[in-house]
């Protein structure tokens, strides 16, 4: 690693611009835990045990490769994020990044990939903050389409999403990644963006030349969207029930949002959520099409509906 990096102060601050959504913070430790030996990300706290907040001298620092910064993805003021980051670490997950990559780039929008210890990172960048939950539909939705794979929990191959949550709640923080052109502390190299030569200035410049994604551009893309058809494990084994969801929802509650009607999606309703009333998406074209965006499946919104779906004919 070239030891003579020259992190200024200027720098600090345009960086903290482009990807600093809130001043709570992570740093990777220096020296490997003593248990499991791994170099573990913590949240720094003062003598006082009062949070520490993030300041632009610890930017330069993350910079320079003196320390090694995590940063936090959703604003929890606004719910808002100043960029999408894709993580994947499994084997052959530069494949799925650079398949990500080309897709993105169908829909206009420049995507930055970062290298990794063992896969990459690949970044959007905003022009302003927009909404955690917008972003993470449609990078979800894309993933989708290309049969690439999104971690659930436990230990599986797949993409992960950050910010992982659509919103936090105030106390919380979701979950934090490496900032870019951080040093990862375990084998002390400093990992660069592929498109751009290998010193900060270069990498920086890059970066303030990548195309940020507008809001209204993002709405555009997320009314844009097509539900895909149904993914059903049980064979059809009878000719579909006919079931409508139109019939069972207030046309007075339908907002027509690009090739989907949008309401509120009735099993989130059931437990208090969707309180922005967007979760339900039902096909305009094909109104037997639905879908939660937060993924409740048919047959939970079947039943929050009072219409279960019927049970296979044997
Ligand atoms: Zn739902």
């Amino acid at each position: 690693m070239p030891q003579l990096l020259l992190a200024t102060p200027a720098m600090a601050a345009e960086y903290s611009n482009w990807f600093v959504n809130r001043r709570a913070y992570t740093r990777q430790s220096d020296r490997p835990h003593p248990e499991s030996g791994r170099h573990f990300y913590y949240r720094p706290g003062s003598k006082a045990g009062a949070e520490v907040a993030l300041e632009v001298e610890d930017v330069r620092r993350h910079l320079a490769g003196e320390i090694t910064l995590g940063i936090y993805a959703i604003n929890p003021g606004n719910q808002r994020v100043k960029w999408m980051a894709i993580d994947a670490d499994y084997r052959r997950s530069l494949d799925d990044l650079l398949k990500l990559q080309y897709e993105l780039q169908q829909d206009g929008i420049q995507a930055a990939l970062e290298q990794s210890r063992r896969g990459g990172h690949l970044w959007i960048l905003f022009e302003t903050p927009v909404l955690a939950k917008l972003a993470r539909i449609y990078i979800r939705h894309l993933a989708g389409k290309l049969a690439v794979q999104v971690k659930s929990t436990g230990p599986s191959d797949g993409i992960e999403l950050f910010p992982k949550q659509d919103r936090i709640e105030a106390g919380q923080f979701g979950n934090a990644i490496r900032g870019p052109l951080g040093v990862h502390r375990a084998v002390n190299r400093r990992y660069w963006f592929y498109g751009a030569a290998h010193d900060l200035e270069a990498q920086l410049a890059y970066l303030r030349e990548l195309r940020r994604v507008s809001e209204s551009r993002l709405a555009e893309l997320v009314a844009e969207l097509e539900i895909p058809d149904e993914v059903s494990t049980t064979p059809r084994r009878y000719p579909p029930s006919g079931f409508q969801i139109l019939d069972f929802l207030e046309p007075g509650q339908l907002r027509r949002v690009g090739r989907n009607w949008v309401t509120r999606c009735p099993s989130c309703a059931a437990t208090g959520r969707d309180r922005g009333k967007d979760n339900l998406a039902v096909s305009v074209e094909e109104p037997m099409k639905y879908l939660c965006w937060a993924g409740c499946t048919s047959s939970q919104i079947r039943a929050a509906l009072g219409a279960p779906a019927p049970a296979l004919a044997r």
